[in-house]
């Protein structure tokens, strides 16, 4: 072939793709309407692909059609479909929901920015293991059965502020697979080595759980005080700051008064933006009504601490009205801690919910609180 002849091959779909891909067309064009609703890819061997949302789904579906491949994801996508299908939905809300809620089911291969919001927030993740530690994670990362406190914006100050809580309870931050050795446990094997370079046991950051330093239960106490703190429980880890702050200023050291002041505000602020996250979390507990093109269409929402528990057809009769009451005291009566708390496989969500009501306060006047039972724990 000349060099200077233009290579048409991958670029020409087959004939049996491109008969595909004009049966879809012809598809869209002829059914689609300019509605909110999400859509889904389906290759020749019915594995789903792509699923994605929209608020004027006839308009995004042709923007496919118009897509130049190689270039454009949109248009390798459609080259590989062999159905495309779509659902109308009320509204852009129910839209994203559903998008939502179908990719954590099939997990399409093309849906690679399904944790795209997560990754701009940071929570704070407990470990496992037997000396639980918090850290810092972008996003809920893939552990989906793990307990997430946040979200919080500026990953770099919650990073500090957790440094200062770990230093004045003497909790390990080195990294999760570190071997760790208790004094009340057996000396069957030798001692681990720390964390090359780690010298927070000696300078008195760290109890020691990696040499033998600590029981195991003084540790668990320590880490449980560090939780209780953050669940607002009690000022404990501020009480030695202080008095380091008072004493340091009481013998003229203000250089120092001024770190340990320091290390106050930051442990505080870190403090009341977990509250601040109690209370969001907590005031995302309502019913929220969506109107449809249709009055049959529309569907109530219960949004309990920013997951959606149930949706439901709107009630239309005193008897429907009962039933949507009887299973919100149902999803109520379910005892939760109110903390500020997210599991990791409902991340996702509670941004999503957040993030709605943040760009659109007028939905806000569509929601009705829902009355957390007195039973509920709370944690703070
Ligand atoms: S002293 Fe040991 S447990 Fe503590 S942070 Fe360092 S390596 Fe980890």
């Amino acid at each position: 072939m000349s060099p200077r002849r233009r290579r048409r091959g991958p670029l020409t779909p087959p004939k049996e793709v491109e008969m595909r891909i004009d049966n879809m067309l012809a598809l869209v064009k002829d059914t689609a309407r300019d509605l909110p609703g999400v859509y889904r890819m389906t290759s020749a061997d019915g594995e789903v692909i792509y699923v994605g949302k929209s608020k004027a789904l006839r308009t995004r579906l042709l923007s496919y059609f118009r897509a130049q491949f190689p270039k454009d994801k949109g248009a390798r996508i459609l080259r590989e479909a062999a159905t495309l299908e779509w659902e109308i939905l009320p509204n852009e809300f129910s839209a994203l929901h559903r998008e939502l809620r179908l990719i954590k089911l099939l997990r399409p291969r093309y849906n690679v920015a399904m944790k795209r919001d997560a990754r701009y927030h940071a929570f704070v993740r407990v470990s496992r293991g037997p000396a639980p530690r918090f850290h810092v994670v972008r996003g809920a990362g893939t552990d989906e059965t793990g307990t997430y406190y946040g979200p919080f914006r500026g990953a770099l100050q919650l990073e500090e502020a957790l440094r200062e809580l770990n230093d004045v309870l003497g909790l390990r931050d080195c990294k999760l697979d570190q071997p760790m050795h208790f004094a009340d446990q057996p000396d069957l094997l030798p001692l681990p080595s720390r964390t090359p370079g780690c010298i927070r046991h000696e300078i008195g950051k760290c109890l020691g759980p990696c040499v033998g330093a600590v029981r195991e239960d003084e540790y668990l106490a320590r880490f449980r005080a560090a939780k209780e703190f953050l669940e607002g429980a009690h000022d404990a880890p501020l009480a030695p700051l202080r008095a380091q702050m008072e004493a340091s200023s009481d013998a003229l050291d203000f250089e120092r008064a001024a770190v340990m002041r320091d290390k106050i505000k930051r442990l505080e602020s870190l403090r009341e933006q977990f509250a601040r996250i109690r209370f969001a979390l907590e005031s995302l507990s309502f019913t929220y009504d969506v109107k449809g093109e249709k009055p049959e269409d529309a569907r109530t929402y219960l949004i309990r601490r920013g997951r959606v528990r149930d949706e439901v057809p709107t009630p239309r009769t005193a008897a429907e009205r009962r039933a949507l009451d009887q299973r919100v005291a149902e999803v109520l009566s379910r005892t939760e801690r109110s903390n500020a708390t997210v599991p990791g496989h409902e991340v996702d969500e509670v941004l999503l919910v957040a993030a709605w009501f943040r760009k659109h306060p007028k939905e806000l006047k569509k929601t009705k609180a829902i009355e957390v039972p007195k039973g509920d724990v709370l944690s703070a």
